[in-house]
């Protein structure tokens, strides 16, 4: 099913893109819970963690590469920062298109909410 992410992929609204290439798009939370939070997608509209196949292997590691350079071009990776994928329900995910949240700039504390 379509989502949000599908249209600031497309461009048709606009999102302050941070990185983008073939596989993925990096652009800024709309409603940041911190200082510097980055949403990392992948163009293939993989619904969650919960449902990510064998067939993925290759974009996830590619996502994974990813959110640790643009955490270091960010200027987040010797302070720190996380990376979550709220999935599902309980996870409290909210919108249906796999998405990392990059999160940085300030303390963060465990456990989560
Ligand atoms: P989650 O709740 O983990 O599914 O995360 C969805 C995230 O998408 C939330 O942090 C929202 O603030 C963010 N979001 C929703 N719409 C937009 C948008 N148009 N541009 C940027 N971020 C968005």
């Amino acid at each position: 099913m379509a989502t949000i992410f599908d249209k600031i992929i497309n461009k048709e609204i606009p999102a302050e893109i941070v990185f983008e290439d073939d596989l993925c798009l990096a652009f800024r939370d709309i409603a940041p819970q911190a200082p510097c939070h980055i949403l990392l997608i992948p163009k293939k509209p993989i619904e969650s963690m919960a449902t990510v196949e064998n067939s993925d292997k290759e974009i996830l590691g590619h996502l994974m590469l990813k959110a640790s350079e643009i955490a270091k071009d960010q200027g987040l990776s010797e302070e720190g920062f996380r990376l979550v994928a709220n999935t599902n329900q309980y996870g409290g995910q909210s919108v249906y298109h796999l998405h990392f949240h990059i999160l940085g700039g300030r303390q963060m504390t465990w456990p989560p909410g």
